[in-house]
């Protein structure tokens, strides 16, 4: 197997980019060696410039739950923009998609489309502000909520303290209205809501966590969230940028049947292309500009042709059985490994469609500081392993895999078999 040409491209691309790359993680620096240039995908499958072929369990990071390039949303894009590529002006298709998800979604009334995840966070918790009139906001450690400034923080030094700045170029004033506590632990939300009383506009949390590892809360920490912040009037922000749309049609909040204050989605949503959305009820969005005073806008909000996309990809996703069929092949992928597995530190944890490899004697990992970050050395041996074996993951131990409905039992026995060659190159 060869890997030159992605080499050389990346030798360019350190050139006009820091790290070579557009998004840090791409840069392979966890797993070391070059990051692979990918130059086209088809259903479950990607292949790089070199001509290699791998089965794709990173499918851009969770968007695309059909698989690349999937038929009908190849369809709907390519007859949207024949019509133009963006206005500026509302569009039908706007209408249509959000009509698709408010039909199908008891937990949010209205909502509003923005260009990434990130953007979406951001105007969700400015929203949250903006109705509470309070400036605090809690967030947990381990939980990735994109890279608006107020959420790069990580926790200090308490249990229940302000953190620290995770990226330089964030303000100190910033970092202290945010408050970071672990996840999985009651005693610290308690203890920050005595701290700050009726100064917590809201709590965001992944209610999945996703993006630190898989680190599973389950319904009743969830539930006390829920609860605690009803008693003190404090908004609870679900982000589900990774959990939208994946985990069941309305995400985590439909898995549990919680209903938070404020959704955000990104990711999925767009059928590939960059669509964020946040969603509540119709008093708490009656706060956003024009309606109310919490302004948010955007040059590309509701673009047409990745309008488009979203209704193809999201009419598919409401299709019988969609969900239990991508969990279905979930568990037959870990089991199948498990069941070849001949090292004793490596663990799958999984819900639904998203799965994650651990190296840990711990039975469950529910917060950032069960992760050895020692553990990553092994990933490191496994991942490069799996590359040869054409099986493509993100290349981070932190980050978790996705099914699509593209995968095919017999790419999951592939894959199963290209573990089983990994693992035992680790004992
Ligand atoms: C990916 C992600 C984001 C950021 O979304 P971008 O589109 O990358 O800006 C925010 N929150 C969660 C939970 C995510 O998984």
């Amino acid at each position: 197997m060869t890997t030159k040409k992605s080499a050389e491209l990346f030798e360019k691309a350190k050139n006009y980019f820091p790290g070579g790359v557009n998004s840090p993680v791409r840069a392979f620096r966890s797993v070391g060696g070059n990051p692979l240039f990918i130059e086209k995908g088809k259903g479950s499958h990607i292949w790089d410039v070199d001509g290699n072929e791998y089965i794709d369990f990173c499918c851009s990071w969770g968007p695309l739950i059909l698989g690349h390039a999937n038929n009908t949303v190849l369809n709907a894009v390519d007859k949207t923009m024949r019509n133009g590529t963006s206005f500026g002006a509302p569009t039908r298709l706007e209408n249509e998609l959000a009509n698709l998800i408010l039909s199908n979604n008891k937990f949010i009334e209205k909502l509003r489309f923005v260009s990434s995840g990130t953007e979406a966070v951001m105007s969700a918790i400015r929203l949250a502000r903006g109705f509470t009139k309070r400036d605090k906001i809690l967030k947990f450690e381990g939980c990735y909520h994109g890279h608006a400034d107020s959420l790069l923080v990580k926790a200090g030094s308490g249990l229940v303290t302000f953190g620290n700045s995770s990226s330089d170029g964030v303000p100190a004033s910033f970092v202290n209205e945010t408050i970071s506590v672990p996840l999985h632990n009651k005693e610290a939300v308690k203890e920050a809501f005595l701290k700050f009383k009726n100064e917590i506009a809201c709590v965001i949390i992944e209610p999945v966590p996703a993006n630190n590892g898989l680190l599973l809360q389950g319904k009743e920490f969830l539930e006390f969230l829920r609860i605690i912040c009803t008693e003190n009037k404090t908004l609870l922000l679900f982000d589900e940028v990774i959990s939208g749309f994946r985990l069941s049609f309305c995400g985590a909040a439909g898995l549990f049947n919680i209903k938070p204050d404020i959704i955000t989605y990104g990711k999925i949503i767009g059928g590939g292309f960059p669509v964020g959305a946040y969603g509540a009820s119709k008093e708490i969005m009656s706060c956003v500009s024009p309606e109310g005073a919490v302004y948010q806008a955007g040059t590309l909000s509701g673009n047409p042709v990745a309008m488009s996309a979203g209704i193809a990809q999201l009419s598919q996703c409401l299709a019988n059985n969609f969900y239990n069929d991508l969990e279905a092949k979930t568990n037959y992928l870990v089991d199948g490994i498990m069941k070849l597995n001949s090292f004793k530190l490596f663990k799958m944890f999984k819900l639904g469609s998203i799965f994650w490899i651990a190296f840990t004697d711990k039975k469950t990992i529910t917060s950032a500081d069960d992760i050895d970050p020692n553990s990553m050395s092994y990933f490191k041996i496994l991942y490069h392993s799996l590359l040869e074996n054409g099986v493509y993951l993100g290349p981070s131990g932190y980050e978790v895999g996705f099914l699509s409905s593209a995968h095919s039992y017999e790419d999951l026995d592939k894959t199963i078999k290209a573990f089983g060659i990994g693992l035992k190159k680790l004992n």
